[in-house]
C-alpha cells in the first residue's frame, strides 16, 4: 500500500489531522486527487474510490481510502460511557438534544448512534425552542437557553 514518487502525478485536494490506522496515533494527512494516468498504474496496489482519490499519512506514507478519515482511535474515550449513563438525566433537566448528539460523537460516536441512544432513552417525542431553534426531551416546558416556552 505504499506508493513511492506519487507527487508528480497527484494533486493535494485537502489536508488536516486523521487517526491513521498504520501509525496508530493522530497525524497529518494529504488528501489527493490521483489523475487518470495515476490511477490505472496504481490499481494493483491501492483500491482507488471512484474519484481516484485516496488519503496519504504525511508520516508513514502509507496510502488508505477517503473513508479513513472518519475512522476513530480503538480505544473509547472514557467519558463516553458517563455520557450515555447521563443522557437521560441531563436531556430531561434541560440539556438540548442537539448539544448531546454533538457531545457524543465528539466522544466517538456515530452521529445516527447518538441519534438512536437519545431515542432510547428519553423517547422520539421533542419540543422545539422557537427562539433557539434547538430540541429538547418532551418532559421539558421552558427553553433553558432563552426562557422561551416550547412547543409541543
Ligand atoms: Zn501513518
Ligand atoms: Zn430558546
Amino acid at each position: 500500500m505504499i506508493i513511492f514518487g506519487t507527487s508528480a502525478r497527484t494533486k493535494t485536494i485537502g489536508e488536516g489531522l486523521f487517526y491513521c490506522p498504520n501509525c496508530q496515533e493522530t497525524r497529518r494527512y494529504e488528501l489527493k486527487q490521483a489523475r487518470q494516468f495515476f490511477s490505472l498504474y496504481f490499481i494493483p496496489l491501492i483500491p482507488l474510490g471512484e474519484a481516484g482519490r485516496f488519503v496519504l499519512c504525511q508520516t508513514c506514507g502509507m496510502a488508505f481510502q477517503p473513508d479513513v478519515l472518519n475512522m476513530k482511535p480503538q480505544e473509547k474515550p472514557p467519558d463516553l460511557a458517563g455520557l450515555i449513563n447521563t443522557a437521560k438525566a441531563r436531556l430531561e433537566g434541560g440539556y438540548p438534544v442537539e448539544y448531546l448528539v454533538r457531545d457524543l460523537t465528539a466522544a466517538g460516536l456515530d452521529r445516527e448512534v447518538a441519534w438512536a441512544t437519545i431515542n432510547a432513552v428519553v423517547g422520539v417525542g421533542r419540543r422545539t425552542c422557537p427562539n433557539c431553534r434547538l430540541s429538547y426531551a418532551a418532559t421539558v416546558t421552558v427553553c433553558p437557553e432563552c426562557g422561551h416556552s416550547l412547543d409541543g
